[in-house]
């Protein structure tokens, strides 16, 4: 192997542009080319791509977003579009593939190499952290520090004028980030996808906290269980409180990436290069219990993982 290729795709994540300098310094190390696909398969499909060095990647360790930009591309879901990237693999003489990204970029890398042959490997990378395979996806933490950083912010004022704050975070499927920074930041209830709630247990909970002298609380939901706004408007109308609605929204993504996901983006993407080396394909690389190592796609693919339920249980006794 000669020439690999690196892409990013699907929404991007905090500690991306650490794993691309990962790949093409680990790719430069072991003697190969390294070709920089931007805007994901889109970007591959026009062929806007080109080598990246050393150089390429100085200063981005530290930097949030994706210097290879990211994209989601309908074309890459026919035929024509994948036989149009199998077309600039020719001519650009890419001989391996790293994918950062999601369940869905997973998807198509798995199609370029069932089609095509060509050899592929996935790196997880998306801030929800519901990918099999992997005890945690670059960007997660990053994420997830954010929401705290806004849960720390948001309590002054909620202390302040003893108030009831909701705060909507992301996570249209997952509970993950409403779960890890619910319980890092304290929050009175967590209301997350994964598990039904019950907006009159919330608001009895809102009231025996006042009886007890508390006087303020945070709600955190994730999107996919509940608009925040809706739930706000539930508590003012059932108990009358007068609560503050914040949306994360963007807010969350983005920023420096923690150090943690830089060490976990250097490590998966150095392995990445490794597997493509040793002929490996249509695997993921990750890391379960401190370790990083390889899954196939197949297990991966389709196969979300859930939410840890003794963690949601903790959270609910501590925020008593
Ligand atoms: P995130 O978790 O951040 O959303 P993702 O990788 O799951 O990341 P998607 O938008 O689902 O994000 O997928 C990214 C791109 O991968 C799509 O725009 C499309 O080009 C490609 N892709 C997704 N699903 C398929 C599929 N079934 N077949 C072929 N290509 C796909």
């Amino acid at each position: 192997m000669q020439r690999i290729g690196v892409l990013t795709s699907g929404g991007d994540a905090s500690g991306m542009n650490s794993c691309i300098r990962a790949v093409v310094r680990k790719a430069i190390y072991h003697g190969l080319e390294i070709i920089g696909i931007r805007r994901g398969y889109s970007g591959f499909i026009d062929a806007d791509m080109g080598p990246m060095n050393l150089g390429s990647v100085a200063d981005i360790i530290g930097r949030g977003g994706t210097v290879l930009h990211t994209a989601r591309s309908e074309r890459f879901m026919t035929k024509e579009g994948r036989a149009q990237v199998m077309e600039n693999v020719q001519r650009f003489g890419i001989q391996g593939l790293v994918v950062i990204g999601g369940d869905g970029s997973f998807t198509g890398a798995r199609l370029l190499h069932q089609e095509y042959g060509l050899p592929i490997i996935g790196v997880p990378g998306t801030i929800d952290n519901d990918i099999s395979g992997t005890d945690y996806t670059i960007g997660f933490d990053t994420a997830v520090n954010n929401v705290v950083d806004a849960i720390n912010k948001i309590r002054d004022t909620a202390t302040s004028h003893e108030r009831t704050f909701v705060i909507e975070v992301m996570g249209r499927n997952s509970g993950n980030i409403a779960l890890a920074a619910g319980l890092a930041g304290g929050a009175e209830s967590i209301i997350i996808p994964e598990i039904p709630f019950n907006i009159d247990d919330i608001c009895q909970k809102l009231l025996s906290g006042i009886k007890r002298g508390k006087l303020h609380s945070i709600i955190l939901v994730a999107e996919g269980a509940a608009s925040g706004l809706d739930i706000g408007k539930e508590i003012k109308q059932k108990i009358g409180f007068d609560t503050k609605v914040t949306i994360l929204g963007h807010l969350q993504r983005g920023g420096t990436p923690t150090s943690f996901d830089r060490i976990l983006a250097s490590r998966l993407g150095a392995k990445a290069v490794e597997l493509l080396m040793a002929g490996e394909t249509n695997k993921m690389v990750g890391i379960k219990a401190g370790e990083i190592l390889a899954t196939d796609l197949n297990d991966v693919i389709g196969k979300p993982v859930t939410i840890n339920k003794d963690m949601y249980d903790l959270a609910r006794i501590l925020s008593i």
